[in-house]
């Protein structure tokens, strides 16, 4: 019998229950243990205790532990593969005689679904190929009485105990223990200068790349409550300055969204006159901006503008391939898919087959063959599942990315499925609240016919959700604003080659006066479109310079307490971003 930490863990009750028994496992196993290693402070200190466990132990069978880790690829300012290493490196120079192994996949919750429903399948496969149905640990623990939670304003997680673990307790041996039982333990085995550092907790709600802790999703909340800390996440971050970079390659564009800053809704879906120049950035533009080694530095690259879609530019293969070669960054293409034949689709597909695994193409269609144009205005149904089509079976991975009206959520059901038979890996429903209010449930356009369209909101739950209009946003004048580049170390270049803090604010100025608001300009005038930006007339690289400094977000950050600048307000206040979908 084995009995994990029996001897060498003080006597708290939850070592009496004996639910780390493994010698039920016996005839299932023969001589590993496995754990799902989160990088999250609890299943690094089960891996600590397995392995004290099985050193102090030698006479059993059992002689390896296979860690188990899903990569969230949404998440790039800090590597929690690089976090998992590093625990496991700590806890091997304390017990050397025990081969630990990670085996890490990566994933991406882009829907709405719980964690474990986009990673079940690759659980399976660590389940079957490398522990043959042995034992997977994981390391939950109880969560705080309801008393401490409402203390600590969090919610009650009632799926905490879920998921293959949470059916088979005994694989979860610190599910009737709280954090505040784990952070003493932390304290009592010396474990906070050699583990704690690299454990991460914060889920990151609703955001994508950053680089601190939220210090606000549940748990954040409940590590610090525990450890009196958060996640020491600064410790490691390697890339201080610049991580992603999105372009906007064009302005040109085959589509009429009503929607999009390029479109006049009220004059037939005709693009606005200041996009019409067709400006963009060629493949010598993008190779002076990032010469080779700019690119060994950075983490991700968007191409996905404000008002030109990326598959227009003339060069967009050639620069996809210059991004694609360097195989460290992560490529994001986001399109309306209908444009190009399907040779070009399969050269790009080539492309992204070679790439880094997180490099997707978002190909947006809200509707089916009877539907999509409505919003996607003069975009072709057919020949954009005839592009996914080429792209994917060459090797590059899709996703379809939906937005709900009332004309078509009803298609949501076939849309997924479709979007499964055709091997898109994802089906994202993007909800959206841009036009919606209480009150609000139909706005009116005149389409690329000059026919009134009467746009309808879908129902409740296909929704964005926070505050809906822009008068609603304004009343309520938020003071907690999560910068989104500045958090994600990103920065936005247009097609002219300028450099901007953010793709909002140059976004804001394509709107008609009456639409954005002063401090726009004047935040615009300070710092972004200034001709000292334009990399395209400075050195190469030059990039990495400019990047540093913080100037723009230091004087943001004083007006965001005073309630300013609206442009910030609107797209980084918490809880009212302008939809659901979390931020690429
Ligand atoms: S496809 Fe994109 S860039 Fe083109 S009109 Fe629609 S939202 Fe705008
Ligand atoms: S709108 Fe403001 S807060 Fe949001 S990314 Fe831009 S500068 Fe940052």
């Amino acid at each position: 019998m084995i009995v994990i930490g029996a001897d060498s863990l003080p006597a708290e009750s939850w070592m009496k229950t004996g639910r780390w028994r493994f010698s039920r496992y016996k005839k299932e196993f023969t001589d590993t243990i496995g754990l799902s290693l989160s990088s999250g402070s609890d299943s690094a200190l089960l891996l600590y205790l397995i392995a004290k466990s099985l050193s102090e132990y030698p006479t059993h069978d059992i002689h390896a532990i296979e860690c188990w880790h899903a990569v969230d690829l949404s998440v790039t300012a800090y590597s929690s593969v690089e976090r998992c290493n590093k625990i496991i490196s700590a806890v091997n120079k304390m017990f050397p005689s025990i081969s630990i192994n990670l085996t890490t996949f990566d994933y991406q919750k882009r829907g709405n679904k719980e964690k474990a429903y986009y990673i079940k399948p690759a659980r399976e496969k660590f389940y079957d190929e490398i522990l043959e149905r042995g034992p997977l640990l994981t390391g939950g623990t109880k969560q705080y009485d309801d008393d401490t939670l409402i203390s600590l304003d969090m919610e009650i997680l009632s799926d905490r105990t879920g998921g293959p673990a949470g059916k088979r307790p005994e694989l979860m041996p610190f599910s009737d223990i709280t954090k505040l039982i784990i952070a003493n333990w932390y304290k009592r085995y010396n474990l906070m200068d050699i583990i704690f550092p690299y454990t991460v907790s914060c889920t990151r709600t609703g955001h994508g790349d950053m680089s601190m802790p939220c210090y606000e999703c549940w748990w954040c909340k409940e590590k610090h409550h525990a450890f009196g800390l958060y996640d020491q996440m600064k410790d490691t971050s390697k890339k201080p300055e610049l991580n992603n970079i999105t372009f906007e390659l064009s302005e040109k564009c085959n589509a009429a969204c009503p929607l999009c800053v390029r479109t006049q809704p009220h004059n037939n879906s005709k693009p606005i006159e200041k996009v019409c120049a067709k400006r963009e950035l060629l493949i010598e533009d993008i190779k002076h901006i990032l010469p080779k080694h700019v690119m060994k530095t950075l983490d991700k690259i968007s191409l996905c503008g404000n008002v030109g879609d990326p598959i227009a530019a003339k060069d967009c293969l050639q620069i996809s391939e210059y991004i694609t070669m360097h195989t460290n960054i992560r490529l994001i293409i986001e399109t309306n898919g209908s444009m190009r034949n399907e040779k070009w689709w399969t050269s790009l597909g080539k492309a992204f087959a070679k790439s880094h695994p997180g490099s997707k193409v978002y190909f947006h269609i809200d509707g089916l063959e009877d539907t999509n144009h409505i919003y996607r205005q003069l975009t072709n149904y057919n020949m954009i599942i005839r592009n996914a089509k080429a792209f994917i079976s060459a090797g590059g991975t899709a996703v379809w990315e939906f937005i709900p009206f009332a004309h078509n959520e009803h298609q949501l059901e076939e849309a997924e499925r479709l979007s499964k038979e055709i091997g898109f890996s994802e089906f994202v429903i993007r909800k959206s609240n841009r036009k919606w209010s209480k009150n609000t449930r139909t706005w009116s356009f005149t389409n690329t016919k000059g026919e009134t369209v009467n746009l309808g909101a879908p129902t409740e739950k296909n929704l964005g959700s926070g505050v809906k209009n822009k008068s609603e946003r304004k009343e309520t004048k938020i003071k907690t604003i999560r910068c989104q580049y500045k958090e994600s170390k990103g920065v936005f270049i247009n097609c002219d080659g300028v450099l901007h803090r953010c793709c909002y604010i140059p976004a804001d100025l394509y709107k008609p006066k009456n639409e954005t608001t002063e401090d726009t300009y004047l935040l615009a005038a300070e710092f972004d479109l200034t001709n000292t930006m334009n990399l395209l007339t400075l050195e190469s690289g030059d990039i990495l310079r400019l990047s540093k400094s913080n100037s723009f977000f230091d004087q943001l950050e004083s007006e965001w307490k005073s309630c300013g600048p609206y442009v910030c307000q609107k797209n980084c206040g918490l809880k009212i971003s302008g939809s659901d979908r979390i931020k690429q």
